[in-house]
Formats: C-alpha cells, structure tokens, sequence
C-alpha cells in the first residue's frame, strides 16, 4: 500500500514523504480512525504508532475547523512522560505545519508560562502529560468541551504511574461525541476497565 492509496490529501501526505510506505500499525489504523471510529492498538514504541493516530488527527482538524468559533483545542493525546509528549509533539509539528495546524505541548517540571501564552493565542491540538493539563485546566487557560478526537498513548504505563484520576478527569471534560483511540503495551485489567467506560470499538480482525 502506497500513501497516496489511504485517499488523503496532498497536505496530509507531506508528512510522510520521508517514508516509502504506511508501517502495518498505520495502514491498519489508519482506514477505521479516518472513519470515525474508536481504535484500541497494542503497540510498541518503534511501530510508528505516532503517525497511526496523527494522520487522522490532523485530517480531523482539517474537517472541524472550519466551523470552530473559538481558539479551543480540537484534539488531545495524552501521554505519560514529558519525553514521549514531546517526541509526540516533534511529529504533530511537522505534520501539521504544511496545513496549518497548531499543536502546543504541556507537560510539568517547567514554566507554565509558554505553555499558556500558546493555549490563549489558540491551538488546534493539545498533546500533554495528564498532571500539568489538569493544572492548566484547573487555571482555567486549557477548555477541552471542543476536543472531539482524543489519543491516550501508553495507557498502561499512564495508569502504571498512577495518573487515572487525572486521565478520567481531563476525559469527562471533552466533548462526549468524541472519537477515541488508545495505544497501550500491554492490555491489563485497567486498561481494560478504561476503554470499555470511554470507548466504544468493537473487535475487527486485521
Ligand atoms: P513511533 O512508533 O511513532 O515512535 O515511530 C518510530 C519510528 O518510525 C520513528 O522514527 C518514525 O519516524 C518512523 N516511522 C514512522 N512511520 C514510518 C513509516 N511509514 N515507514 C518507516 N518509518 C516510519
């Protein structure tokens, strides 16, 4: 499969113009995400996981803003440590720059100040770690009722760190008609318990 075989458009394709081809996580991915549907992957970092929910984030900004009225977020992705929010951030600023889209990362152990600057000066994509987005919610700087597709990354390991308050939290205060995709390592109970309380996939052989 070929890039330019997903149908996606010219802008969207761009950011992948350093690969051949979709990684088989992305080409599976990418056809129910663009859907509209929620995902659950089992994925390991290196799968090229980041692009299997970033392409149809930025696709999904690309359909929603038009009608946006506000500077509020339209996507979120969750992440457990600052590192992985900002290598998740490095992708979503390369992807979105050819149309336009703006991403800002939050995560704790820093200034909150840049973080808030971006948030009022308005974003498309919100990518953070759970305890310093649920701070800036808390100022009231970060209003997530627009934010209709949201990626929670490592779900075990954000569980693992004990981050699930903050995780459903910062969850109820999205938008509920919300398209939802979790990449998680592994599948343990509470992952589990999770995504049948937010989600709504039903199993597909791929
Ligand atoms: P990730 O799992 O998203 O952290 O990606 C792991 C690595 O794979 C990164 O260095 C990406 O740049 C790279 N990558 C992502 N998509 C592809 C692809 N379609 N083909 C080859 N490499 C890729």
């Amino acid at each position: 499969t070929l890039f330019e075989e997903a149908g996606l458009p010219n802008v969207v394709i761009e950011c992948c113009k350093n690969f051949d081809k979709p990684s088989p996580i992305q080409s599976n991915s990418w056809p129910f995400l663009l859907d509209g549907r929620d995902l659950i992957g089992i994925a390991a970092t290196g799968s090229g996981k980041t692009l299997a929910f970033g392409v149809p984030a930025i696709m999904h900004v690309l359909n929603k803003r038009k009608s946006k009225t506000s500077k509020n977020p339209l996507c979120l992705a969750l992440s457990p440590t600052r590192e992985l929010a900002q290598q998740i951030a490095d992708v979503f600023f390369d992807a979105g720059k050819p149309s336009g889209v703006k991403s800002v990362c939050v995560y704790g152990g820093t200034f909150k100040g840049p973080q808030i600057s971006s948030l009022k000066s308005g974003v498309d994509i919100v990518i953070g770690t759970p305890g310093r987005l649920r701070d800036l919610i808390e100022m009231g700087v970060c209003d997530l009722k627009e934010v209709s597709y949201v990626v929670l990354d490592e779900a075990d390991r954000m569980l693992d760190m004990g981050f699930e308050p903050e995780v459903r939290s910062i969850l109820s205060q999205t938008s509920s008609v919300r398209q939802m995709v979790m990449f998680s390592a592994t599948w343990p109970f509470a992952v589990h318990q999770l995504a049948q309380e937010f989600m709504d996939p039903f199993p597909v052989k791929v």
